[in-house]
């Protein structure tokens, strides 16, 4: 499959994305796991993201564009694919459809995950992730928390909240959805690939798609 999941930060992009990729060897590509891994690393990419990740910004299209054109390439997108958190502009959009174009390459889908706001400001305060750069699994306090406080059920590192889930940075990262992101929910209508899907369970959204893709 390859497919681009759509929705606002806390949407559950990454949560469904995680259970398709188990399905049939598709690879989950989060830009935020990617850049987070850079800002942690201190690379050249993350001293560059750094300053517009912990305001809630979005990080400049040319630098995504540089690491999606690479990560696109690489052998395991072959099976397949799961873009969470890209495209996230109109141009990173355009600048999709010519990459994959040169690479031969058609998607899916492009599936938009609908929650209403105040679940979204909910599941983003009480969301806490892994600081360990290589596996960044998520927690929730109240729906999924870990078994031992504080600590990562997978890989026994600090649990954290991130510095841009303060309750400003989200408010800041859900208008900038709005202005900058939702727009492609538009374009991909007109691309002919758009689902929207009623996200508020996570088992409806994969079975959603999963449906879609043997119609
Ligand atoms: P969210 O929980 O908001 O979906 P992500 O983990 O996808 O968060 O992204 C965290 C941050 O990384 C964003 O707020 C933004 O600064 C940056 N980022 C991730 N993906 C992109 C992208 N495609 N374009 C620009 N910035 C991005
Ligand atoms: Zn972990």
């Amino acid at each position: 499959m390859r497919i681009i999941l759509l929705g606002a930060p806390g949407a559950g992009k990454g949560t469904v994305a995680k259970v398709l990729t188990k399905l049939d060897g598709a690879v989950q590509i989060s830009t935020g796991d990617i850049l987070r891994g850079a800002v942690q690393a201190d690379t050249e990419l993350g001293k560059k993201a750094n300053a517009f990740m912990k305001a809630g910004d979005l990080v400049p299209d040319d630098l995504i564009m540089d690491i999606m054109k690479d990560r696109l390439q690489e052998p395991d997108c072959k099976k397949g694919f799961l873009l969470d958190g890209f495209p996230r502009t109109i141009p990173q959009a355009e600048a999709l459809k010519t990459l994959l174009g040169d690479l031969g390459i058609e998607l899916d889908m492009a599936a938009s995950l609908e929650v209403p706001r105040e679940e979204i400001l909910n599941r983003l305060s009480t969301r806490r992730t892994c600081e360990n750069s290589t596996c960044q699994a998520i927690y929730n306090v109240k729906s999924s928390p870990t078994k031992v406080d504080g600590i990562c059920d997978k890989c026994g590192s600090k649990v954290i909240q991130r510095e841009d889930e303060t309750e400003e940075a989200i408010t800041h990262r859900l208008e900038t959805y709005c202005e900058k992101t939702a727009p492609l929910i538009g374009y991909y209508e007109k691309e002919g690939l758009l689902m929207t899907v009623d996200a508020c369970v996570t088992d409806d959204v994969v079975k959603a798609i999963q449906a879609r893709l043997k119609t």
